[in-house]
């Protein structure tokens, strides 16, 4: 039974936002570059993952929880983690392309591309480990005492491994339901009771990983970004606000939905926090009360009264706009 599914994150979003509005020639250009594909890597490799327990059913009582943010410790976050009455599975995706070589000498392995670049990568069993202390430390304080098993998962089933490391299991996607009915011949730990409480206690424990806002975490200054809100079609920033819609300079489009974008910017680039000065800086709009209009129409929450009101976005509010940016392009097409 899938208790929590595979959420989407919008980490990715914000990365590609935060790169439209990062001029080429910043010096962390090519570092987020390079973080954007990670994460698109490792969503996918995650979805990969989360398919599996999509298409598998397992004839025993079982629990699944994709994307589990905890806290013990420290914070800690487990890709898959499934629970049944031998104990816990914690479960970490790798999708890394090329040709993979642990190394005996460091917890680190390295890749090997067809054009012969070699890249090195944290092991998971770094991660793993990690994982599993802090989850033991999480059941130890809710009184539980679970076997926790870990397992690393390599979503493509064509890479090749120059070695193993002997202390870690591999699975690729298809030998998880194996692996996890091997486990399932073991004793049982707990009774089902027990393990449907566990669940509902991982369950209330659980708090949504939030990435926004990302320039903090990067060391970039608001003011290092291209401000306006940007033409969907052509790119260019700074449309002008007028009657109530959104003109491009450059190709003419008239959007009047235009500031959706904008705002969703804001908040995943720079903060959940916006007020009328600030709004009308990044939309480079001049007058106040045509700002506020535009803000008041978005049905943000907000705090204060007149020039003090501070409008104040969260991770739910964003990703609503999100679906509403979403929509926006659907129509379009
Ligand atoms: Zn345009």
């Amino acid at each position: 039974m899938i208790i929590k599914e595979k959420t989407n994150s919008l980490k990715a979003v914000g990365l590609e936002a935060l790169l439209r509005r990062l001029p080429k020639s910043h010096p962390r250009y090519a570092d987020i570059e390079s973080e954007l594909r990670i994460t698109r890597a490792g969503d996918n490799g995650e979805r990969i993952l989360a398919d599996v327990f999509k298409k598998y059913q397992f004839p025993f009582e079982h629990y699944i929880f994709h994307d589990l943010n905890l806290q013990s410790t420290g914070k800690f976050q487990v890709d898959t983690l499934f629970l049944f009455q031998q104990g816990a599975v914690i479960m970490e995706v790798k999708n890394i392309a090329g040709q993979i070589n642990f190394r005996e000498d460091y917890n680190q392995l390295t890749r090997t591309l067809e054009n012969g670049q070699v890249d090195s990568f944290e092991c998971p069993s770094v991660q793993l480990e990690r994982n599993k202390m802090l989850l033991e430390d999480w059941f130890h304080t809710h009184h539980l005492s679970i076997p926790i098993y870990q397992a690393a998962v390599f979503p493509r089933p064509q890479q090749q491994f120059v070695n193993h490391r002997k202390d870690l299991t591999l699975l690729f996607p298809l030998e998880i339901p194996v692996y996890l009915r091997r486990l399932h011949s073991f004793h049982n730990t707990t009774d089902l009771i027990n393990l449907k409480d566990v669940t509902n206690k991982l369950r209330r424990a659980h708090c949504e990983y939030d990435p926004f806002p990302l320039i903090s975490r990067y060391r970039i200054h608001p003011s290092e970004l291209i401000s306006g809100v940007c033409c969907a079609q052509c790119g260019f920033f700074g449309m002008q606000s007028l009657h109530g819609s959104w003109a491009c300079h450059q190709c003419k489009n008239v959007d009047p939905l235009a500031h959706i974008d904008a705002l969703l910017d804001y908040f995943m680039l720079i903060d959940y926090r916006l007020s009328n000065k600030t709004a009308r800086e990044f939309f480079r709009v001049s007058d106040d009360q045509k700002m506020k209009r535009i803000l008041r129409k978005m049905e943000l929450p907000n705090e204060g009264e007149k020039r003090g009101r501070v409008y104040v976005a969260n991770l739910e509010f964003v990703k609503k706009l999100y679906e509403s940016s979403r929509s926006k392009v659907m129509k379009r097409r």
